[in-house]
């Protein structure tokens, strides 16, 4: 069977994680507008629980108790996407209308989108956008890559210094590694320890004992990005 090559994000793939804001500061953002239309998310903040329909349902409930209006909610399947958005939004018009504010519980990609199709409407973020995540087992994501634009993770048995070192030292450890744990967070394993388990077990430990990484492309990684291309049909 041939196996499905992506070079995005759709299918199994890694999520946008994103966290919920304290209530009370939405609560401060959210103070002169007496009515609002919430959009969730059903894909990335579903599974991280911060912007589905159980999160979107609590969000209602908990601004109602504060004396305002909701006028309407939505989960769209993926609210990054913005023609769907246009579309679905369109009809809720006269919910949306009817609201001071647009209360968005997605990532920063969902939040634009949904300002993007509902211009002159105000717009509130209901999520901070952390991390693109790497998913472990149940309820456990990981920060792996950073979205650098010039991916060196090869150079380093597979463990990207620039993502999983605090400091993103390319010649490392620093330091402050201690017993093989980072000087930022005792917790965690230096990244550097990662790093030279694996190039042991693959029998190149004295290299990166020995050697300097190549320069880093750091001018791929300018922002923002696009990639706008006419899609192969068939
Ligand atoms: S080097 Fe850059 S692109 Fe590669 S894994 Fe690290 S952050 Fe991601
Ligand atoms: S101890 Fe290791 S992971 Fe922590 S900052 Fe230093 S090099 Fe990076």
């Amino acid at each position: 069977m041939r196996a499905r090559a992506t070079s995005t994000c759709e299918g199994v793939r890694a999520l946008i994680a994103t966290r919920s804001k304290e209530f009370e500061e939405l609560l401060k953002t959210l103070a002169d507008a007496g009515s609002v239309y919430i959009v969730g998310c059903g894909d990335c903040a579903t599974v991280l629980q911060t912007g589905g329909e159980y999160e979107v349902n609590e969000m209602t409930g908990k601004l109602q108790e504060q004396g305002k209006t909701v006028t309407g909610t939505i989960v769209p399947d993926v609210t990054c996407q913005i023609l769907d958005i246009k579309r679905l939004l369109r009809k809720q018009a006269d919910a949306v209308d009817a609201a001071d504010a647009v209360l968005v519980m997605a990532c920063g990609c969902g939040i634009q989108a949904v300002a993007e199709v509902l211009e002159g409407k105000r717009v509130v973020a209901g999520l901070d956008t952390v991390f693109a995540a790497d998913k472990g087992r149940a309820g456990e994501f990981y920060e792996y890559c950073s979205l650098c634009g010039d991916c060196v993770v090869d150079q380093y048995a597979g463990v990207c210094p620039v993502t999983r070192c605090p400091k993103g030292q390319l010649n490392g450890p620093c330091g402050g590694t201690d017993g093989g744990k980072c000087e930022v967070d005792s917790e965690k394993d230096c990244v550097w320890t990662l790093i030279y388990k694996r190039m042991e077990t693959a029998g190149d430990a004295d290299d990166v004992k020995h050697r300097l990484a190549n320069a880093k492309k750091w001018e791929k990684g300018t922002k923002p990005h696009s990639y706008v291309f006419e899609p192969r049909r068939g």
